[in-house]
């Protein structure tokens, strides 16, 4: 569902006419090598697409208004092989709505001892016509990401991949349409926020729906339709007996398949890639939907319980991110604690709705009593997590302004087998300590919902922040609680008076 290679970025150089037609033509060819590089490098997961050397504040300003207006160009790679005089960019840079990525390279790995002269050196410039460029950026106090590395370096194209990836869910995100099945939970405070603000700021169109829009769809389909659902149930996972074709809770499969294609379905005709639900509003449903949303996340949805618009549309930007990695995304929320002396650990799970990206194993496909919401027993998938390193992240509308807080977090396998609990689930050594992470987390408002990832990064939720200029706190191994607080006080001033800058 979710394909990057719809998307590219340009790769832009500046220069100047001083250096004559022989040197830009130089610099053309190289810049050339440089983009077809990047664009067949592993890490970078979108076409590069190599732009003319750029001499002119018109020709800047055209690029840069053509980049505008291409829809599938997530962001511009700049780089100043020689010097371009800054002035130059002003223009361009100040109607430039793309995110941009200054990568400070230079064409040539080593400096050649014994041939270097001066056309080496008029030609080999970026070390300081790049300081010129970042000048400006910085003058404009322009948000963007500065790349230090020789560009055929892994490590170089690691950090602009990453990059790349937060500008596609970037993009992802501008015409972002999330559907709401139901309102938020009642007086539930976190999961709110201003539409309105998450519209001009972060791209996300938010829609409400009464339930019985989408129980219209339920209805609607055909018993073949759930057939053959239900027998790719059969087929992708460990399905228990009662629920089986002539089991004693076949019926509640059935059921399960048919909220699952009429969801699909609605979800596809408005073009959505997120959506909401709440157990509070299932008037007209059969059971809550639970197997359903596990299975549209696994397909690139974005989902949130309760309600919860803002971690839904995280989480699918989150699936964007991660779009062709090993490493799932999924709706979590922390829930119960183990106090341990082996390390305080997170017990994360939700009602029903994680997603099987992150799965160890093959989920079981199983029914359990729900104990709210009052609908009939919801079928779901039940497994453990896969270990590793992973981050959980939140989004919240801090009323000025939406923060973003991520917690770097250890999977490790659970202490004992959970024969009892009917839910999938993590548990998690948060970092650098949960007495640490809580306390931070705490204080920065985190929100219980996040979407958690093993291959999205704090690198990439941070360069999204950026682009979306809004707050990034990251809680890991260097948090310290004091100076994490100052940060907020010191966050809280400047996004105060950033407005004015
Ligand atoms: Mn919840």
């Amino acid at each position: 569902m979710i394909d990057l290679k719809q998307y590219e970025v340009w790769f832009v150089t500046g220069s100047q006419h001083l250096y004559g037609p022989k040197t830009l033509e130089e610099v053309a060819q190289h810049s050339k090598e440089i983009a077809a590089a990047l664009g067949a490098s592993a890490h970078i997961p979108v076409k590069v697409v190599f732009k003319p050397v750029l001499t002119t504040p018109d020709a800047i300003r055209s690029l840069c208004l053509e980049a505008n207006s291409a829809k599938n160009c997530v962001g511009l790679v700049t780089w100043m092989h020689t010097f371009s005089p800054a002035k130059m960019w002003i223009a361009g840079l100040s109607l430039l709505n793309k995110p941009f990525l200054h990568l400070h390279t230079q064409y040539g790995r080593e400096i050649p001892w014994s041939t270097i002269d001066m056309d080496f050196m008029n030609l080999n410039q970026s070390a300081h016509g790049d300081r010129e460029f970042g000048f400006i950026g910085s003058r404009m106090r322009l948000d963007r990401k500065v790349v230090v590395g020789y560009w055929g370096d892994d490590e170089t194209q690691k950090e602009i991949g990453i990059w790349v990836r937060a500008a596609c869910a970037w993009a992802d995100a501008q015409d972002m349409k999330v559907a709401r099945f139901g309102d938020n939970m009642r007086d539930v405070a976190v999961t709110e926020g201003n539409k309105v603000s998450a519209q001009i700021r972060l791209g996300y169109d938010v829609y409400g729906y009464g339930i019985g829009d989408l129980v219209k769809l339920v209805n609607e389909v055909s018993d073949g339709e759930v057939d053959k659902l239900v027998q790719t149930y059969m087929d992708e996972y460990d399905v228990v007996a009662e629920l089986k074709p002539g089991g004693a809770k076949n019926q509640s499969l059935r059921d399960g398949a048919r909220i699952e294609i009429g969801l699909r379905n609605f979800l596809t005709a408005g073009n959505f890639k997120a959506f909401t639900d709440t157990f509070e509003d299932l008037h007209g449903m059969a059971q809550l939907p639970g197997l359903a949303v596990q299975r549209l996340m696994r397909d690139g949805y974005g989902f949130g319980g309760e309600g919860d618009w803002k971690t839904s549309a995280l989480v699918r930007s989150m699936k964007v991110m991660n779009a062709g990695q090993e490493g799932g995304v999924s709706f979590m929320e922390d829930y119960t604690y183990h106090f341990s002396k082996t390390g305080d650990k997170v017990l994360g799970a939700h009602m029903l709705e994680i997603c099987e990206s992150i799965a160890v194993n093959k989920p079981k496909l199983e029914i359990h009593p729900l104990g709210i919401g009052g609908k009939a027993d919801p079928v779901r998938l039940v497994f453990d997590a896969r270990t590793g390193v992973g981050v959980c992240a939140s989004i919240m509308d801090m009323g000025g302004r939406y923060r973003l807080v991520a917690n770097v977090v250890d999977v490790v396998p659970t202490d004992a087998p959970l024969p009892k609990l009917p839910v999938a689930r993590a548990l998690w050594l948060p970092r650098p300590n949960l007495k640490v992470a809580a306390a931070t987390w705490i204080f920065a408002g985190g929100a219980h919902h996040t979407g958690f990832s093993y291959s999205v990064t704090p690198e990439h939720l941070r360069d999204f922040a950026e682009m979306a200029g809004i707050e990034f706190l990251l809680i890991d191994e260097n948090t310290k609680v004091e100076e994490f607080k100052k940060e907020l006080r010191w966050n809280d001033l400047y996004y105060h008076l950033n407005k004015g800058l």
